[in-house]
């Protein structure tokens, strides 16, 4: 029967000693995803690195806290809290010179868009001033052409 590595969910090689088990969660694991050599010894009561991480944190939260501990913390949140206003107040008065510097930079933008909009209409000028002098050939040449028709009948 095959197993499959609980670290990966793909299907163990059925080489023998590729594999290790769990002797916490009894989980089968390839020896590759629990970073152990093929033929390294393991230690008779190995866990998987998840099992680790479980335990790790459940002894993190079951650590009792002194109340020696809880009041020294306490204390010093609230000076602290003079500290983090003062840093507050210096972030602020920094946001508000980038936010003069944002302004300045915006009326920079808006003069280069002016100066564009300038040279846009300069060019859209040019541009329909061709467009009716060319329109105004075709009228002509359309005009001779008709004479030419109207002289020839
Ligand atoms: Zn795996
Ligand atoms: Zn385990």
């Amino acid at each position: 029967m095959a197993f499959k590595c609980s670290a990966c969910g793909k299907y163990m090689s059925p080489q023998d000693g590729a594999n290790v088990t769990c002797t916490k969660c009894n989980k089968q694991l390839a020896r590759a995803c629990v970073g152990i050599a093929v033929g390294a010894s393991l230690m008779p009561s190995w866990a998987c690195p998840v099992y680790k991480l479980k335990e790790k944190r459940c002894n993190k939260d079951t650590t009792p806290v002194k109340p020696s501990t809880m009041t020294v913390a306490n204390s010093s949140e609230v000076s602290n809290l003079g500290e983090e206003f003062r840093c507050f107040r210096e972030e602020m008065r920094q946001t508000r010179e980038e936010f003069r510097a944002f302004i300045e930079e915006l009326w920079d933008i808006r003069n280069l868009v002016s100066k564009c909009d300038a040279m846009r209409m300069r060019n859209a000028m040019r541009c329909e001033s061709s467009r009716t002098r060319s329109k105004l050939s075709w009228n002509h040449k359309s005009n001779m052409a008709l004479k030419d028709s109207k002289l020839k009948s």
